[in-house]
């Protein structure tokens, strides 16, 4: 029998393929001195089943694969997907969500598969412009840090502190110097928010090949290579920036991508995020302001019969027009808000956030002028004349002054060019198309006067991004294989699918290489209760937390919010705190340096974190001995998305809590359970202090879909 039989199921596979496959694998376990696993085989069986169907009546194979934890299934799909990826010369992108996966992927899988087997495959890692120097913003930066702030100073020079002017003076050595290429993950100073905004670009203000630095450009170099890339690796961000362009701009076309994504299960998050769009009325008013600005200077310097000179001339009016409605819808806003009641309002970040119903409107007051589309319209072909004169000189202006008002007007338009969505959106009921829909006040509504309207937000989120992947991804792929260690609720793939918008689709589960009776418990303390009584249950989990201060073990402790989190802290005795590390103290390698240090000594070390650190997180052996949830993860019940969502539900005469909320938190539960096993030596507990699991029949049904441990009440 071949290593690999289950590939003699695959029909549609040539004779060739199968074989490559067979050979990697074998070639990769006798290398690595390997015995084959069974789940392994049959996820690479699994994938190359779902890749043999490409070309079939013209439809894009997709599907999904559970693989449970120790199935070893990055290194599957890879074996899976390479040899047919090769033979089609199709490139195979894998995408993923974390950092830690990615870096697991370039670090130590890929190199690795290669290494083993000797594999002739051109690969990269592939990031958003965001993660690149933009040598011309380095420019910029720099005449900033000099203070010379030139014919058209932007707002850097008022923005940098010392350090930050120190860090680009080093960093502008180091890209000169040759000894830095631009990666901005290269850095190994910390680098702040204002730093890379001020030496980053976007798509809008970035002038691509116009550019007279694109053949320096990091960005642009890399992405050369990412087209000649049989294998790219990508993070879930990029993924979606790229189908919100329209597909295959930043990433090879869709059409020929053979796609994985991997930790499948947030991709339906990420999705979601990307196509959000807000408004900041402080914002456009300074947006406005600043292309006043440029288009004062553009025309002091045209001639009269200049063919732009049009553009220039009717914007202002327009764009003090628009001035007034933005301040006026704020002002509208605020009056129809301050008739709500209290509870009606959210705490966010400092200020006051309210949901809008699905019957809701907050309309942007109408106004004889030109439409925002119509402004934005005008000042593209203002900047596009722009862009083009820093490219090719003329004889107005010079082509540097151009390219600085060319830089200030792409930012400036970047931060108007969604108020024509959001203020469409905002203006009707979604009833049908479900839009969630927020405003965001910078304070407590209560104190927002309507003298200052502009620290006033409008947010559009689809409430799911169903619509939008089906038009951007599902008929356009090559194939794509969805995969993570928790995908299926109650066995099937319905829910993922439905979030995705994905109609057609196989699945399969393969179960994980651990003995989880053997390796595990569950447990269930006497001490667990109602996490909804908000005096009772810190105090709960601060008993059981002292008890365990004493015992020598690894804990990582699972909170659903900081508000539990620091009332847990509060009641922490003086020795129970000193064996406690709170996420967000230091960086997360430090907390986890300093955790592995206590382990390594025999002390109990003691992690508190919240949901992000449930997922992707590997605490193998005594890091992890003990996984306190101290709350099933359900969503707050605040969340706009989730909220809006629930109430479209409910106005259909479905069920949302068993719809929605309960299979979301059994994958929030089945994530955090999983940070427990990590090897076939690995053992431990699971205690769950939220007695809700076994007190109700969706927490029982909810405790059927976690690993088998053994329970112990
Ligand atoms: S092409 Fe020019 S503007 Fe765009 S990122 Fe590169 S250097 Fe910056």
């Amino acid at each position: 029998m071949s290593i690999l039989s289950e590939l003699d199921f695959v029909s549609a596979l040539n004779d060739d393929t199968k074989l490559s496959i067979q050979i990697l694998y074998r070639d990769f376990l006798s290398a690595r001195q390997l015995k084959p696993r069974l789940g392994q085989k049959q996820m690479i069986a699994g994938v190359a089943n779902i890749l043999s169907r490409i070309g079939d009546e013209g439809k894009a194979p997709c599907g999904f694969i559970e693989a449970g934890t120790g199935t070893g299934k990055t290194l599957a799909y890879l074996i899976g997907a390479l040899p047919v990826a090769l033979e089609r010369e199709m490139p195979l992108v894998i995408s993923t969500a974390t950092v830690s996966l990615q870096t697991q992927l370039i670090e130590k899988d890929i190199p690795d598969l290669i290494d083993a087997t000797g594999l002739s495959v051109n690969w990269a890692l592939a990031k958003g412009r965001r993660r690149y120097l933009c040598p011309i913003r380095l420019e910029s930066a720099l005449d900033a840090v000099n203070e010379e702030s030139g014919l058209y100073p932007d707002e850097l020079a008022l923005v940098l502190d010392s350090d930050e002017r120190m860090l680009v003076d080093g960093l502008s050595r180091a890209w000169i110097e040759g000894s830095w290429a631009g990666d901005m993950d290269q850095v190994p100073d910390q680098l702040t928010d204002t730093v890379r905004a001020a030496l980053t670009t976007d798509h809008r203000r970035c002038q691509g090949r116009q550019c007279r630095s694109f053949q320096i450009c990091p960005y642009f170099t890399a992405r050369e290579s990412w087209l000649d890339a049989d294998l790219l690796v990508v993070n879930h961000d990029l993924l979606m920036s790229d189908l919100k362009l329209g597909g295959g701009v930043i990433l090879p076309p869709l059409e020929k991508t053979i796609l994985i994504i991997d930790e499948a299960h947030q991709l339906s998050r990420v999705a979601a995020n990307q196509f959000t769009d807000h408004v900041r009325i402080a914002q456009s008013l300074g947006a406005i302001k600043t292309i006043e600005r440029v288009l004062t200077t553009v025309r002091s310097v045209l001639p009269e019969s200049h063919r732009i000179r049009n553009e220039v001339e009717r914007v202002p009016g327009s764009l003090d027009l628009l001035a007034r409605q933005l301040a006026d819808w704020g002002r509208q806003t605020l009056e129809q808000m301050q008739g709500y009641p209290e509870s009606e309002f959210a705490f966010q970040n400092g200020g006051s956030r309210y949901r809008l119903r699905l019957n809701d409107q907050m309309s942007l007051p109408e106004r004889e002028g030109e439409a925002a589309v119509q402004i934005i319209n005008r000042l593209q072909k203002i900047l596009d004349w722009l862009k083009g004169i820093s490219v090719q000189g003329g004889d107005e202006i010079s082509e540097t002054d151009a390219e600085g008002l060319a830089e200030q007007l792409g930012l400036a338009m970047g931060r108007l060019e969604s108020i024509p969505l959001v203020a469409d959106r905002m203006s009707r009921p979604c009833i049908e198309q479900g839009d969630a829909r927020w405003v965001r006040v910078g304070q407590d509504v209560r104190y927002a006067t309507q003298d200052d309207p502009t620290d006033l937000e409008f947010w559009v989120s689809p409430m799911s991004p169903a619509a939008a992947l089906k038009e951007a991804i599902w008929g356009r792929i090559g194939a794509c294989v969805l995969t993570s260690a928790t995908l299926a609720h109650q066995q099937t793939f319905d829910v993922q699918a439905s979030s995705l918008g994905l109609m057609d689709f196989s699945s399969l589960i393969v179960d994980g290489a651990f003995d989880y009776a053997r390796q595990g418990r569950l447990v269930i303390p006497q001490q667990s209760g109602d996490p909804r009584d908000e005096l009772a249950h810190p105090q709960r989990v601060n008993d059981y937390l002292e008890s365990r201060v004493d015992s020598g073990l690894g804990i990582l402790v699972l909170f659903t919010s900081w508000r539990l989190l620091m009332r847990v802290q509060e009641l922490m005795s003086e020795q129970l705190r000193e064996v406690v590390l709170v996420q967000g103290q230091l960086t997360l390698s430090s907390l986890l340096d300093t955790h592995e240090t206590q382990r390594r000594d025999g002390y109990t070390s003691i992690l508190f974190g919240l949901q992000s650190m449930a997922e992707g997180l590997d605490l193998p052996g005594d890091l992890a001995n003990e996984v306190v949830i101290t709350r099933l993860p359900f969503q707050p019940p605040d969340d706009p998305r989730e909220a809006t969502q629930a109430e479209y539900l409910k106005i259909h005469g479905r069920d949302p809590f068993r719809e929605m909320s309960i299979p979301a938190a059994t994958i929030r539960l089945r994530q955090a359970v999983g940070r427990l096993i990590r090897s076939e030596t690995d053992t431990g507990q699971v205690t769950v202090l939220d007695r809700r699991l076994v007190d109700t029949s969706w927490g029982r049904s909810l405790m059927s879909q976690l690993p088998s441990f053994r329970l112990e009440m």
